[in-house]
């Protein structure tokens, strides 16, 4: 037809298909939340999109353990860390409970002070992880009990933690947890919450027993919270089946956490959710220049939920989330 020769025509055509783009493209309602601040929502929901059109075929997640996957908080108490886990008295004496709690009053404020740089704070982690594993060994503990403290403990996997891990195991799509704490009690956690499904791939501290079953060292390279990417590095290539995936959903709560993915080669698409638990009017300006997605005092699983159910069933989720 005559019509398409005449140049003028094009721009407004060109117009009216890019907001008929905008009046049809999905907004996800659940990122609006008090609670979720973005840099750049536009960005995030842009990298969702590319994540859904590449399917859950392309994607994995790497998300780290303690107060990420767990809970930081439950009515008003902290719950325990993998290492706080292992401070009961069945497994460690009382004086060793007092040194815990030394070191962690001492490196604990470090670990997490906005106004020190990662190299700053490097030698303090090493000096801090180091003298709990040796406390840990000094105490000769005991594999066969490891069950039981796991259970009498407080720790809590975050709500909606069951829709996240069988989510991903019904689409074959890999979750490496990737942590700093102790890879045994990690473990027996999620096992103990019928979450630990073949889709697992777990790096951390693992404890080497002697063959009486007593604690006498810990295996390979000591991972603390802010040695991720040297670590992520020297896996990468084990990790065979994570190859061909270039789309990242990467969880933590700790700025260490972002260097989780240093070893995705390839990488097309990343997007880091961090759950800031503590401290949040220091530390939310540099949690928001850093993540994504920060989740302000959010004890649940409800964002990455949201996000994993665009990727893996587009239709579902924009059902009940079209813009009208
Ligand atoms: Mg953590």
């Amino acid at each position: 037809m005559q019509i398409y020769h005449i140049p003028w025509i094009y721009t407004p055509v060109r117009t009216v298909l890019a907001i008929w783009h905008q009046l049809t493209k999905t907004e996800i309602i659940e990122l609006t939340k008090g609670s979720v601040m973005m840099r750049e929502r536009s960005r995030v929901e842009d990298t969702i999109y590319a994540m859904q059109k590449a399917g859950p075929g392309s994607l994995q997640v790497i998300s780290d353990f303690d107060m990420t996957l767990t809970r930081f908080a439950h009515k008003g108490k902290r719950l325990p860390t993998t290492h706080n886990i292992l401070n009961n008295r069945l497994l460690i004496n009382e004086d060793s409970t007092k040194k815990m709690k030394e070191l962690l009053n001492t490196y604990y404020p470090i670990e997490i002070d906005p106004s020190l740089s990662r190299e700053e704070k490097l030698p303090y982690m090493v000096t801090w992880w180091t003298e709990v594993h040796e406390l840990l060994i000094q105490q000769r503990i005991r594999k066969d009990m490891l069950a039981q403290v796991v259970r009498e403990s407080s720790a809590m996997l975050r709500e909606g933690y069951r829709v996240f891990f069988d989510c991903l195991a019904e689409h074959r799509v890999p979750l490496l947890i990737f942590s700093a704490g102790v890879g045994d009690v990690l473990e027996e956690v999620i096992r103990q919450n019928d979450v630990f499904h073949p889709n697992l791939h777990i790096i951390s501290n693992y404890m080497d027993f002697d063959h009486t079953g007593v604690l006498q060292a810990f295996k390979g390279q000591l991972i603390h919270s802010y040695n991720k990417r040297d670590v992520a590095l020297s896996h990468a290539t084990a990790l065979r089946e994570l190859h061909g995936r270039p789309n990242v959903l990467l969880l933590g709560d700790s700025l260490g956490d972002l260097n989780m993915a240093e070893g995705v080669s390839e990488a097309q698409n990343i997007l880091t959710v961090g759950f800031l638990n503590d401290q949040v009017e220091e530390r939310k300006e540099s949690y928001i220049n850093s993540f994504d997605i920060v989740l302000l005092k959010d004890e649940t699983m409800d964002i990455p939920n949201v996000i994993l159910r665009h990727i893996v069933s587009p239709e579902m989720a924009s059902k009940v989330q079209r813009k009208k």
